[in-house]
């Protein structure tokens, strides 16, 4: 029984090693289906940065091509920029939703499509907050508002330090050390 749980241990330090190798994890290229999610938690603020692949966002990765897809991708960027429907600090923070950013250049007009054929959206919200640092949680409703998206990759950092999470649908709620 010994043998065969170190055996087990072996294993899974390897499967271990071998994702870090990965190349989907390693390179720049994103991995269709994950968004990654950045969060800092500040005395008086909470910022959170997310990177999403375009496909999640609006099905491609290029300018629309006709009125129903710019349609499209009017609403999702309406949807997105719209900090408290899509991020709920613990209310013991305090937080109050403020400035949002979109950048999406293959959606603006005039935009050439992608050379390697994959494109990103990043946008960025701030919270200010009555006390940052008393956030225990951060609910996250980006799965509801992405039906493509189906992991979101998560760093935060807080008074505590640093942390690394993965939410996958359907989990909403990033757990904060304070
Ligand atoms: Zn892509």
């Amino acid at each position: 029984m010994r043998a065969s749980a170190s055996g087990f241990a072996r294993t899974a330090a390897g499967l271990v090693a071998a994702l870090v190798a990965s190349p989907l994890l390693a390179g720049k290229a994103h991995e269709h289906g994950v968004g990654r999610l950045d969060l800092a938690t500040e005395p008086a603020a909470i910022t959170i940065a997310i990177d999403l692949p375009l496909e999640a966002v609006v099905g491609f990765e290029r300018p629309p091509r006709d009125d129903a897809e710019r349609a499209r991708a009017e609403a999702m960027l309406a949807r997105l920029r719209d900090a408290a429907a899509l991020f709920s600090p613990d209310p013991a923070a305090g937080c109050k939703p403020g400035a949002v950013t979109l950048d999406a250049p293959v959606l603006q007009p005039g935009a050439a499509a992608p050379k390697d054929g994959h494109a990103d959206l990043a946008a960025t919200y701030a919270f200010t907050c009555s006390d940052g640092h008393r956030a225990a949680f951060v609910e996250v409703r980006l799965f509801d508002a992405l039906p493509r998206l189906q992991r979101i990759e998560v760093q935060a950092v807080t008074r505590k330090g640093q942390m690394k999470a993965v939410l996958r649908r359907p989990a909403t709620r990033v757990a904060l050390a304070r």
